[in-house]
């Protein structure tokens, strides 16, 4: 019997709560948990309406408070917690699992919510932890970071004895008809775009103006897009976890119209998260600005389009040089059909509810605390065929200058 307790009832968690209904002879039973039990309600109604197999119950969690999330477990008692609320609450909840000896997996590494900055040397710090709780946490589990890490250790396995260069290129041709709106968490969206830019280059990081380096893009099945060098997660892992890597680059698209919105606000003072006066009241302008825009879960009926997210590898295999290049193409519109939501979701949702597959039915169970490209990468790679974010490949890539 496997029962999942899933924290966080937003875009995401959606998707993750439809996909373990659409595998419910491994998720047999599964609770959704956030501070505001409606929106889990709503979530559960919704897969109930379909039928599904899987025994779905909701409940009240504060998840920024350890002892809550353990009472939660205890009564629950769940094999693994997906935590797909936000990445502050990440080490609350891996705190909770350690006390009550649950599989912990997520899908952004942990941020303080003063400082937009995320690393993953506070999840790292857990390792002995995990190890001698022997409890597996999986960090990092959506597309990127995720997918784009389970790419990275199949590339190797299959294709390379050395991988020397990898661009990470993620694309949203999406248009959902506002003006602006970010298509995942607005806060954690914008925090991400407006921080400086990094790339990794013989063993070292380089900082970037945030947006200073612009590259173009013909995508296959989307076409030619700009596409900007952000800073992200995953690059800080691979980097260690790819032997005789030299360099790592993410670019991820924005429309011209996106840009020139983020500058505006930016430049006015909205993306700011040092708290201010107003009217009396201490205000964050950065949490105001989300309250303002469009709910990110709200896209799903308007959006049309396509994502393409992928990896651009070169190394040398038998001593030939390799070029290797492995996407998804996810549409809009077949998302919101199959489970109402947009692709930025179920590009992360379906990941997380694999992962939580590979650790449920023991192929990524390893106690400890580990990123998705230290596991098997192939039975992943299956899943990911299977449960709606197929993949393709090409030896004959175009490169990124
Ligand atoms: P949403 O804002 O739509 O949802 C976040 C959910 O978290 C809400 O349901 C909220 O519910 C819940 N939540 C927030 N604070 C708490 C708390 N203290 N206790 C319990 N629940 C809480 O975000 P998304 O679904 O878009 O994103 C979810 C996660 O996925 C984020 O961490 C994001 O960074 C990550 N992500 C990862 C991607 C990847 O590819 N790896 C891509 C996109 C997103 P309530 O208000 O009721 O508490």
């Amino acid at each position: 019997m496997s029962r999942a307790l899933i924290i966080g009832a937003g875009g995401v968690a959606g998707v993750v709560v439809h996909k373990c209904c659409q595998n419910s002879e491994v998720f047999e039973e599964i609770c959704i948990a956030s501070r505001t039990v409606s929106k889990c309600d709503a979530l559960k109604a919704q897969v109930e309406a379909k039928g599904y197999k899987t025994k779905v119950t909701t409940a009240s969690v504060d998840a920024d408070n350890t002892e809550e999330v353990i009472a939660l477990i205890n009564s629950y008692k769940p094999q693994i917690v997906i935590n797909v609320a936000l990445p502050y609450q990440d080490l609350t909840i891996m705190e909770a699992c350690l006390a009550t000896k649950v599989d912990y997996l997520d899908t952004a590494n942990y941020e303080p919510k003063d400082t937009a900055k995320f690393e993953y040397s506070w999840q790292w710090a857990y390792r002995e932890r995990f190890e001698k709780a022997g409890i597996t946490a999986v960090l990092g589990c959506g597309f990127d970071p995720g997918v784009t890490g389970v790419f990275s250790a199949y590339a190797l396995k299959h294709y390379f004895d050395e991988i020397h260069t990898l661009d990470i290129l993620d694309a949203n041709a999406g248009d959902h008809g506002y003006p602006f709106a970010t298509n995942f968490n607005p806060e954690i969206n914008i925090r991400e775009i407006t921080a400086p830019g990094s790339y990794f280059e013989n063993g070292e990081f380089h900082e970037t103006e945030a947006l200073e380096i612009k590259r173009v893009y013909n995508f296959p099945e989307i076409g030619s897009k700009d596409m900007y060098l952000l800073h992200h997660e995953e690059m800080e892992s691979l980097a260690l976890n790819l032997p005789g890597i030299k360099k790592i680059r993410f670019f991820m698209t924005f429309s011209e119209r996106y840009i020139t919105h983020l500058r505006v606000l930016e430049n006015v003072g909205m993306t700011s998260i040092e708290p201010i006066n107003f009217e009396g009241q201490q205000i964050i302008p950065l949490q105001f600005l989300k309250a303002v825009l469009p709910d990110p879960a709200s896209l799903g009926p308007r959006t049309k389009g396509k994502t393409n997210i992928g990896c651009i590898y070169t190394g040398i295999k038998d001593g030939k040089e390799v070029k290797y290049y492995v996407y998804n193409v996810c549409d809009h519109e077949e998302c919101y059909r199959e489970v109402g939501s947009q692709a930025i979701s179920y590009t992360t949702g379906v990941p997380a509810m694999i992962g939580a597959m590979m650790v449920l039915t023991g192929k990524w169970k390893k106690a400890g605390v580990h990123n998705v490209e230290e596991f098997d990468p192939d039975p992943f790679m299956d899943k990911l065929n299977e449960c709606g974010l197929p993949w393709k490949e090409s030896f004959t890539p175009d490169m990124v200058e």
